[in-house]
């Protein structure tokens, strides 16, 4: 058997990487030698552009438990930065509210990868920092390595391994530029992607609005001005403490702008929304050495379902490299930590066997999508169909559309059924004759959502299965899409 430099290269130390690494290491008993390749130095770990560790921070505490149920890795102060009983979700006009998550924490991303990378080295993964990875190398139809610069020195770098897991984020040069043939899909549409950004600031309080800040909860508000296609929010870090920011759908923005006779873009947004919040006075960026070089980024996230396919022969992808954010809201901190856990437990596995091949790692594929990817098919579609609807819709909807039992199917991260717009009573009636478009809108997403969620969770379980399935989908999507 050939000899490689390690067991498995992990390509990016991010929120997904680090875990991956030390799943694997956790699953394989320490067994497995690992090597996490990241093109940041050592002082800067997960740190994802020039601008920082820009992410609106939120996560929710279900998934920091799986972490430490399944792994038993656990969090704490300071990297948990701050507490949230829930998400809530404000209409355009602020007279709906809707909690959208439970319990959960403000995460202050700049601290926690280096207490990842204290869990992962105790767990033996070893870490190149200062390289950039270019490619990956192959050999016979696997993946087998990676290549890349050394930023620190500028000489080249390649090593071999096993297999290679690609965790780096939404910009990734990996996954496009596969070298052996594989079922991965390459490229992303540019619609299916937003341009978000955020501050992190200190701020007097100007008025208590609990509809505009409100320390026990993380806020988004929707709104197709401010932030077409996409939402705004503030997110609680303390009492005086805010990660604030938007994200927007640049073709909905340009149409946002054209009807408006607007020029805005992202950044003019932004400060425009910190500007109309009520709440917040004399906002400056924190001082504090922990948020030092991550006060005001912007990046972009995916928001469309994952890559149908997430392994190859020697290869496999996690995170934003996997365009993992839910449709929904772009949160890609749980996603990330569920997909890390269970790919950390499929390559231990295959390791374990002596078999990286796109059969051996399939595993990964129907874990992910059996127990969490099965949603977001149908989250993208009702992704698509809100980023249609005007304020007032938004608005109504909310209002006289979202049933208790819809909001509670939210809170647990499935789709609403809309089943007020079943129940024929006759206020329900004159309110579907207001906004029939709308109300048969929503009901159309809940339909085709409930056939996908059966489609996904009948996710083939070999390779050979695949196309059929993968074909199968695509028509349901596009037969869905042409209906808004
Ligand atoms: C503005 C914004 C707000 C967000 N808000 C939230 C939120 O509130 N909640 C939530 O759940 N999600 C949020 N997200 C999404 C979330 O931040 C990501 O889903 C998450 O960071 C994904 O982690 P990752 O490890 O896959 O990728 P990343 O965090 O991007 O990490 C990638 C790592 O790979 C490294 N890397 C990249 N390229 C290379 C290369 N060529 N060679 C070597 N290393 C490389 C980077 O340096 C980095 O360390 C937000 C995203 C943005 C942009």
């Amino acid at each position: 058997m050939a000899a490689y430099d390690y067991d498995v290269i992990v390509a990016g130390g991010g929120m997904s990487g680090l875990i991956t690494a030390a799943a694997i290491c956790h699953y394989s008993k320490q067994k497995a030698r690992v090597l996490v390749v990241d093109r940041n130095p050592h002082s800067e770990p997960g740190k994802k552009t020039i601008n920082g560790w820009t992410c609106g921070d939120a996560v929710s505490k279900r998934s920091v438990d799986y972490l430490a149920d399944n792994i038993g890795i656990k969090y704490g102060s300071p990297e948990l930065e701050h507490p949230v009983e829930g998400v809530l979700v404000y209409s355009p006009d602020h007279q709906t509210k809707v909690l959208f998550e439970g319990e959960g924490f403000i995460l202050n991303r700049k601290i926690l990868p280096k207490r990842q990378i204290e869990d992962a080295k105790k767990l033996g993964v070893e870490f190149a920092f200062n390289v950039a990875c270019d490619r990956l190398y192959s050999e016979d139809g696997f993946v087998r390595g990676v290549t890349g610069r050394n930023l620190a020195d500028g000489s080249q770098f390649k090593k071999t391994a096993r297999m290679v897991v690609d965790a780096a984020g939404n910009a990734t040069k990996l996954r496009p530029n596969i070298p052996i043939q594989s079922k991965i899909e390459l490229d992303i549409d540019r619609d299916d992607l937003e341009s978000t950004g955020r501050y992190i600031y200190d701020f007097e309080v100007s008025e208590d609005d609990p509809t505009w800040f409100d320390s026990r909860y993380a806020l988004i508000h929707l709104d197709q001005f401010i932030a077409a296609g996409g939402y705004a929010w503030t997110f609680p870090k303390g009492k005086n403490k805010v990660n604030i920011g938007l994200g927007v759908q640049k073709k909905a923005l340009d149409l946002r702008n054209a009807k408006f006779g607007k020029k805005d873009g992202l950044q003019d947004l932004i400060d425009q929304y910190v500007k109309m919040n009520r709440a917040i006075k004399n906002p400056v960026q924190s001082a504090d050495e922990q948020d030092r070089g991550n006060t005001k980024g912007s990046w972009q996230v995916s928001v469309r379902r994952h890559n149908d396919c997430l392994v190859a022969n020697g290869y496999a992808m996690v995170g934003d490299a996997a365009w993992m954010a839910r449709p929904i809201d772009a949160g890609g901190i749980g996603p990330s930590i569920y997909a890390s856990v269970m790919l950390g437990k499929a390559v231990a596995q295959a390791l374990e066997a002596n078999d990286t091949s796109e059969e051996s790692l399939w595993q990964y594929n129907l874990d992910y999508m059996k127990h969490h990817g099965y949603q977001m098919a149908s989250f993208e579609v009702l992704r698509r169909y809100l980023q249609t609807l005007s304020n007032d819709q938004i608005s109504y909807g909310m209002k006289y559309f979202l049933s208790e039992e819809d909001i509670s199917s939210i809170v647990n991260r499935e789709h609403p059924r809309f089943s007020r717009l079943r129940l024929l009573n006759p206020a329900m009636m004159m309110r579907i004759a207001k906004e029939p478009k709308l109300a048969s809108g929503l009901k159309h997403t809940a339909d085709v959502s409930e056939e996908l969620i059966t489609h996904n969770m009948n996710y083939p379980e070999k390779p050979s299965g695949f196309e059929p399935w993968k074909k199968k989908l695509t028509t349901m999507l596009t037969e869905a899409f042409a209906k808004f």
